[in-house]
């Protein structure tokens, strides 16, 4: 379905990404100059954390548990002062504690004894924590100011695949595609305007293609005729 749509672009006239991108990046901006991260934290760690709470559940759930977490927790060594299960029932309503407790006081371990107990901003260094992947640390550098790469998450795999921006499936063929065409210095931002265009307008099931801004520049637009 992704590769129809970057046909389609061509098909319709509408200019090749390249041509496309700026416009569409200007665009979103206007319409969601609100669009940035919607986790709550204060400081590099709580973002760290909150990253890898994020994981399987929503931002919304995740900013319910940390006022209480971050009370609790202010320092690398706080997370490892406490036992495991301890940890588990203070993260317990993000879903899938015990594997996020256990990465996040290896990660605090790592941090430690690698980093000064203070959090990096080098790709390379953030995915030597464990249970921080690509997308985690993307999140994480992005916010701290240093962007290596675009973040790819459900919203943004699908918007870039309907604007025909990527013809794939897979989130690092998706981020290596983007980032040929997103100017460098809108990789951070980019991810936030597609993932609230993404939650506001171009809903998964049911895309409001009438209200959309990018809709003379999108090869998957349709209209409310319902011949179209
Ligand atoms: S025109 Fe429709 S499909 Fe394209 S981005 Fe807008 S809402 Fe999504």
């Amino acid at each position: 379905m992704a590769r129809s749509y970057v046909v389609e672009a061509r098909r319709r006239g509408l200019g090749r990404r390249r041509e496309r991108i700026g416009p569409i990046v200007e665009r979103l901006a206007e319409e969601h100059s609100d669009a940035e991260i919607a986790l709550r934290f204060r400081s590099d760690l709580e973002l760290l954390v909150s990253v890898m709470l994020s994981a399987q559940t929503t931002d919304v759930n995740v900013n319910r548990v940390t006022p209480a977490l971050f009370a609790k927790y202010h320092r690398p060594e706080d997370y490892l002062a406490v036992s495991q299960e301890e940890l588990e029932r203070d993260i317990y309503a993000t879903g899938f504690f015990r594997q996020k407790a256990k990465s996040i006081r290896g990660s605090m371990r790592v941090l430690l004894e690698e980093f000064d107990g203070r959090v990096p901003t080098r790709m390379d260094d953030l995915l030597r924590l464990p249970g921080v992947a690509r997308k985690t640390a993307n999140v994480v550098a992005a916010e701290l100011g240093h962007s290596q790469g675009i973040v790819v998450d459900t919203h943004v795999r699908r918007l870039s695949q309907r604007l025909g921006l990527t013809r794939h499936d897979d989130p690092v063929k998706i981020e290596r595609d983007l980032q040929r065409v997103v100017p460098r210095a809108d990789w951070a931002r980019f991810p936030h305007l597609l993932i609230w265009h993404g939650r506001r307008v171009c809903d998964a099931r049911k895309p409001r293609c009438d209200d959309c801004v990018l809709v003379d520049l999108c090869p998957s637009a349709r209209w409310s005729d319902p011949k179209v």
